[in-house]
């Protein structure tokens, strides 16, 4: 992105899209090539296909900007005999450059604590890998007024692990758990509130840092609803579930972000 079209705030807006377990190989190869034929500069862009196809993709992206990324890593570093496990390195190897890390639906329905996902952070990087963290509150939580507390203890959870130079290369992505493949979108202001009070708590260890993080708002982003939401001061773009996997609609999302 030249100078010219960065952003006031000097961060580049991502726009990243999880295809979850969905897919095959042919529905993701054609998504790609028509995500490759559509996408315009400006915003940066992210695909995280299940791990089977992160290789074609990744063919697929060839000469393209857009990057590549996995949903999930091994906390284990190296190689041994962890069936099952994919490490960071091997990622690597196949051409990703981000890792979804702590996603609620790792936390909630994988049993990943604050402590699985500090670890998972740090393997992303020791591979070279940028994590996405994912934090986020569940609508009990927010009803009972603690989103606050839960994504302070979320965020702590990795700042005690890493230390604040760690967020130097990593992505945060808000997403309130009621808001994910609900329909339902946190406001514009509601999520701006969050991603300022992770700004804060950044800055109160490291101000550069703080200022240079890229926070995602993740949460039922559709091209109907992304622009309100890229305009807000603090969201640095999206990390999109079931809206990614369709191209005319992820590519709105992309234009959204692009054009602030
Ligand atoms: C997600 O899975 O990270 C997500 C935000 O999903 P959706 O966009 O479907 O709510």
């Amino acid at each position: 992105m030249s100078a010219a079209t960065r952003p006031q705030s000097g961060r580049t807006k991502l726009v990243a899209g999880n295809w979850k377990m969905h897919g095959s190989l042919e529905s993701s190869d054609a998504l790609v090539a028509a995500l490759v034929a559509g996408a315009q500069g400006g915003a940066a862009m992210l695909l995280c296909p299940p791990y089977p196809y992160l290789k074609s993709v990744a063919d697929r992206l060839a000469g393209s900007e857009i990057m590549l990324g996995a949903q999930d890593l091994s906390t284990r570093v190296g190689s041994g005999a962890f069936t099952g496990e994919v490490s960071g390195a091997m990622l690597a190897d196949v051409g990703c450059r981000y890792v979804i890390v702590g996603h609620s639906e790792r936390r909630t329905l994988f049993g990943e604590s604050d402590a699985v996902v500090a670890e998972k952070f740090q393997a992303a990087q020791t591979a070279g890998l940028t994590p996405i963290l994912c934090v986020g509150e569940t609508l009990a939580e927010r009803e009972a007024d603690r989103t606050e507390e839960v994504v302070e203890r979320q965020i702590n959870a990795v700042l005690e692990a890493a230390g604040v130079a760690a967020f130097a290369k990593a992505v945060v992505a808000y997403e309130p758990v009621w808001a994910i493949g609900t329909g339902k979108t946190a406001t514009p202001e509601q999520a701006q509130a969050v991603h300022a009070q992770i700004r804060r708590m950044i800055a109160r260890q490291d101000a550069t840092i703080a200022s240079g993080l890229v926070i995602l708002y993740g949460g039922s982003v559709k091209g109907a609803n992304a622009a309100e939401l890229f305009a807000m001061e603090d969201i640095d773009g999206g990390l999109v579930g079931g809206a990614s996997l369709d191209a005319a609609d992820f590519l709105r999302i992309h234009g959204a972000a692009s054009s602030r």
